[in-house]
């Protein structure tokens, strides 16, 4: 690659940035705009609009033009991008120093590093799988182990070394043979549990529930067309499309966001790694942004919002299909109707934008971004570079990076920090987890059009967890009455977070201001709540005025009402034993963790959050631990991540 050529391609993209947002500040200003925009029925007839004016001021035709010729598929990648020699050297010395002194998981992170920035089919590269197969041999992943070192025979390797990882593969095989005839059997693990009641107005949610309309500021939501009961599946919906963070490029899969200890390389680039060739060879996503992601799509628009809006074009079928879906979505009269019916892509057309509460430099700087991206799809996926698919492609670009913030979803994964759980199968038998060491982890960012219909509260009814293939589950977190709207929560709870920040930041992202029950009752933060703790009930009991004095009067009448009914009171006392119990830690291996969480802690979660939800006054401390111990239950069932280092 030529640093010359390469800088001159980043040069013309910028210049068509600034050409772009002029253009669209332009136009922004002018009586059409503010007419189109005023028009609330026109589906994605502003951004057309825009798109088209803005192309025709810049020249697009010629732009697009040039940049095919200049940007021939050997200028890639970007110098950023590209696999260095130099990076390689260093990242080999790294290693051998880390296993030298015994750091194991460094030392593999670092080989791995040298596997991205070897030339495919050199002996660099079977050097580095040869290093990395030791590593995963002392850490005893035999598995890895063998895969590395076989995926280093296949490369040009000389005959002495190879006799050498011959018998290292021998050695792991009659290691993982005594592993495993030493091992107990392990249980299933639980069965996933599907949508038996299929909705066909809503393909991903559960039949009892329906897309209504909340208000006209608040737009579409969901509402309960029958009681639902705490637990109860409500949307298990696939994503539509997904990205993963860019700081776990070096411990998870970037088409399947899979942690994985033994990634491959991308042959073209050393920035992504692959769980398996599956993965490496069937991502779309990476075959067009390979050679532009650290240079440039990386920092285009605000941290993942840009690659999750470059990559909802990929999933839509690519920038021909994504065009031809913007010109068909022009037809809708309203637009907002056409959820579910018109298929998955118009359905995220669909989603929520905020384009009115935009400001014009806002808009402008998303235009700007989404020519850039149009130009970068026209060259490299060698789509037709002629405005008739550029502009409704532009459009599409412009949607998705107004959508994407106010609609996407975090991909998350219960997460022990390595040391003390493993997925290798060949090390699970020693491994013990430590519940209180498990946090939910954020690993990518996903566009899921049926969830994004559930409006926000800052004490939301219904709980997310993502599952293994990207699926999403949404489970009633309480009993939720016919006829009550369901409730996520978009990142900031009541109970962690003051009023003022929640409002500040929904306000900010989302263009909303927030006015659930939290708000609008200025609750209180969980510290700021008096526990319902037995010994208050106990100084009720005996009437002692000395024992309760400055306790919160809303839960001393909780209080009351447990003294007055004893069963309740004993019920509550020993639910919540099991609380403190699933708190504590406990050791059991990883495979039975999802199995053990279920089975023995989700039915009594469940019944004693029915059980408040009875006898207790929300806020509560009682409610809240109960419905965070459940959501950990249930985030189990999810991923279980073992990505990162020590
Ligand atoms: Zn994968
Ligand atoms: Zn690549
Ligand atoms: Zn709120």
């Amino acid at each position: 690659a030529s640093p010359v050529k390469s800088s001159s391609m980043l040069q013309s993209m910028k210049s068509l940035g600034t050409k772009a947002a002029a253009a669209a500040l332009d136009w922004l200003g002018s009586n059409e705009a503010t007419n189109i925009l005023n028009d609330s029925t026109a589906s994605m007839e502003f951004e057309l609009r825009l798109a088209e004016r803005v192309l025709a001021s810049i020249d697009w035709s010629n732009y697009a033009a040039r940049s095919a010729t200049v940007w021939t598929k050997h200028q890639r990648p970007l110098p950023s991008d590209a696999k260095s020699p130099a990076r390689l050297a260093e990242a080999r010395s790294a290693g051998l120093e880390a296993l030298d002194c015994g750091l194991l998981r460094l030392a593999a992170l670092r080989f791995s590093e040298c596997i991205r920035h070897a030339q495919p089919g050199s002996s660099d590269l079977a050097v580095a799988f040869a290093n990395r197969s030791l590593v995963f041999k002392r850490l005893g992943c035999y598995a890895e182990a063998i895969a590395d070192a076989e995926a280093a025979l296949r490369l040009p390797y000389g005959d002495e070394r190879a006799g050498k990882l011959t018998g290292r593969i021998a050695d792991c095989q009659k290691r993982m043979s005594v592993s495993k005839s030493s091992s107990v059997s392990q249980p299933a693990a639980a069965s996933q549990s599907l949508l038996r009641d299929f909705n066909p107005q809503l393909p991903h949610a559960s039949a009892k529930l329906q897309l209504a309309l909340a208000d006209e500021s608040r737009g579409r939501c969901l509402v309960a067309l029958e009681d639902v009961d705490v637990g109860d599946l409500l949307v298990s919906e696939p994503a539509f499309s997904a990205i993963l963070l860019s700081n776990l490029r070096d411990s998870h899969c970037s088409a399947c966001l899979a942690p994985c200890q033994r990634l491959l390389p991308c042959s073209d680039c050393s920035v992504v790694g692959f769980c398996s060739e599956t993965c490496r060879d069937n991502d779309p996503v990476h075959r067009v942004e390979c050679g532009w992601l650290a240079g440039w799509l990386d920092s285009a628009f605000n941290a993942s919002i840009g690659r999750l809006a470059f990559a909802t074009v990929i999933a839509a079928g690519g920038p021909v299909s994504a065009a031809q879906a913007v010109a068909k979505a022009k037809n809708f009269k309203d637009f907002e109707s056409v959820f579910g019916s018109a298929g998955d892509y118009q359905s995220v057309l669909a989603l929520v934008a905020g384009e009115r509460q935009r400001e014009s430099r806002d808009l402008a700087q998303r235009v700007a971004v989404a020519c850039q991206m149009a130009l970068l799809l026209s060259v490299e996926s060698e789509s037709n570079s002629q405005l008739d698919v550029a502009a409704p492609l532009v459009a599409a670009l412009l949607r998705h990076l107004m959508l994407v913030p106010c609609n996407a979803h975090d991909v998350t994964a219960l997460s022990a920090p390595p040391s003390r759980l493993t997925t290798s199968s060949s090390t699970d038998n020693g491994s013990s987890v430590d519940i209180s060491a498990l946090t939910i982890r954020d690993i990518g960012s996903a566009v899921y059009p049926t969830a994004s219909l559930i409006n926000h509260s800052c004490d939301p009814n219904v709980s997310r967890v993502t599952c293994p293939g990207l699926r999403l589950e949404i489970r009633a977190l309480r009993p939720i009455a016919k006829g009550e709207e369901l409730l996520d929560n978009y990142g900031l709870h009541w109970a962690v977070h003051p009023k003022q920040q929640r409002q500040e930041s929904l306000a900010a992202q989302y263009l909303f201001d927030c006015d659930c029950v939290a708000c609008t009752n200025e609750w209180p933060l969980y510290d700021g709540l008096l526990a319902l703790e037995p010994r208050w009930i106990d100084a009720i009991a005996k009437d002692d005025k000395s024992e309760v004095e400055g306790a919160d009067k809303n839960n001393l009448d909780d209080v009351a009402n447990f003294v007055v009914d004893p069963t309740i009171k004993a019920e509550v006392e020993s639910t919540v034993g099991v609380v403190a119990e699933f708190v504590s830690s406990f050791s059991t291996s990883a495979p039975l963790l999802a199995n053990e969480l279920n089975s023995r802690f989700e039915a009594r979660l469940l019944s004693l959050i029915r059980l408040l939800q009875r006898r207790v006054r929300r806020p509560h401390r009682w409610f809240n631990d109960a419905e965070e111990c459940v959501k950990m239950v249930w985030s189990a069932r999810g991923c279980l991540d073992t990505g990162g280092t020590d």
